[in-house]
């Protein structure tokens, strides 16, 4: 072999390892790449997979946050899953068993069952009884979810929501006996004035003592109707107001006098005596000087009104550390415990018959109450049936 065809096998060996150098150094820059792409690929979809993991933890937090009870069903009414409002109404937790097993209404597992086999939505109202009466707009809408799915398909399951809606429906409730007893109030004293009309018109057109006497009644019953408009007027601008502090330092003393002089006349017309006791230096309150005098107006005038003629009604008036109690009492026929706490509900009257002979509108008492809610203030009343009757308000003091 000459050296020259050795040489050349020589140099054509290193050519040779050379080139598969540049090409292996080429497919491992190129596999290199492909690592790197790769990595990226799984950092990105790591970061997706973190990204969901959050959004689903948020979901899981807002929904175990909501205040609606929630449930969610598979399609044999087994819960899979219910947020802490739900838990609370259900009073445990009924994950893993039979909704039935919470709630055992047949109307509310019916609209259940319908969503179910139907596969669209269904609504009920819902009246719970216990702990307290409450009421619940009831929404079942079937989904699909991957929530008691082993291999995380979805699989048809209930949603079921709860939305309490006692509030709504007390509120409507108020609003409807509301314009019924506004209505009832004024139209028995429309229906009287226009029945003396009709007769001033035509059988007692020229009996000039009649009508004397059935003008002085429809007067009696124009006011009525005047005061009951006057009453809902002031009421409606108190609630209105009800969120704004007062705060004009106002000297009840002062009010009460104005108010014994305004009812003086009133007590002496059915032998009554009106006394007030007020302590030296009774510190100023803080609030709205027209409204207390509305508060003391109807207090004192209910003394008078249901006292008993031949008696007193006491007005007292002291510091109690930081507050002013105030303190009417009567010796009138008293309350029945079962009466006192419904008696600053609008309209309720112990006994209609002498509240409207007295000329009661039956609003003096609800007057008071948002009156004082607004002076954050209180009323407490105290009776006894046969003795008497003393109701207490205390006002925060304004110094
Ligand atoms: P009214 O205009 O009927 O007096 P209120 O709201 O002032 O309305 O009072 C509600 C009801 O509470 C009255 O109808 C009456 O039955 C009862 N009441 C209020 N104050 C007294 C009192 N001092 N003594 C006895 N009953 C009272």
């Amino acid at each position: 072999m000459s050296s020259g065809f050795f040489l050349g096998l020589v140099f054509g060996a290193i050519a040779a390892v050379l080139v598969l150098g540049v090409v292996m150094r080429q497919r491992f820059t190129r596999l290199q790449t492909r690592i790197q792409v790769l990595e990226d690929d799984i950092a990105r979809e790591r970061d997706a997979v973190k990204r969901a993991e959050d959004k689903s933890a948020a979901a899981n937090a807002l929904i175990e946050k909501l205040p609606t009870p929630l449930f969610l069903l598979n399609d044999e009414l087994t819960v899979l899953s219910n947020n802490a409002a739900a838990i609370d109404l259900a009073g445990r937790n009924l994950a893993g068993n039979g909704i039935a097993f919470g709630f055992r209404q047949p109307g509310f597992l019916q609209t259940i069952e319908a969503a179910m086999e139907t596969g669209t939505g269904q609504r009920m109202q819902l009246e719970l009884p216990v702990p307290i009466e409450r009421s619940f707009l009831v929404q079942v809408e079937p989904i699909l979810s991957s929530a008691g799915s082993d291999r995380g398909n979805q699989i048809p399951t209930l949603l079921v929501m709860m939305l309490d809606v006692t509030q709504v429906m007390r509120t409507e409730q108020f609003r409807v006996d509301f314009v019924a007893n506004v209505s009832h109030e004024l139209r028995t004293p429309l229906a009287s004035l226009i029945g003396f009309i009709e007769t001033l018109l035509g059988p007692a057109k020229d009996d000039q003592e009649a009508q004397q006497r059935f003008l002085a009644i429809m007067q009696e019953q124009a006011d009525r109707m005047y005061r009951l408009i006057a009453d809902l007027l002031s009421l409606s601008q108190i609630e209105l107001d009800e969120h704004s502090l007062p705060d004009e330092p106002v000297d009840l003393r002062s009010i009460a006098g104005e108010v014994e002089a305004l009812l003086t006349m009133k007590a002496v017309e059915r032998d009554m005596r009106l006394v007030l006791e007020i302590e030296e230096g009774l510190p100023m309150v803080r609030g709205d000087r027209d409204q207390l005098t509305q508060v003391l107006q109807n207090l004192m005038d209910n003394a008078v009104k249901y006292g008993n003629p031949g008696t007193e009604v006491r007005v007292t008036m002291k510091r109690d550390e930081t507050r002013v109690a105030v303190a009417i009492s009567d010796q009138g026929a008293g309350i029945a415990r079962e009466h006192l706490p419904r008696l600053t509900e609008r309209f309720y009257r112990v006994d209609a018959a002498r509240s409207r002979a007295m000329g009661g509108t039956g609003l003096g008492l609800a007057i008071v109450k948002h009156i004082l809610n607004r002076h954050r203030g209180k009323l407490t009343i105290q009776s006894e049936v046969g003795e008497g009757s003393t109701f207490r308000i205390s006002l925060p003091a304004s110094n």
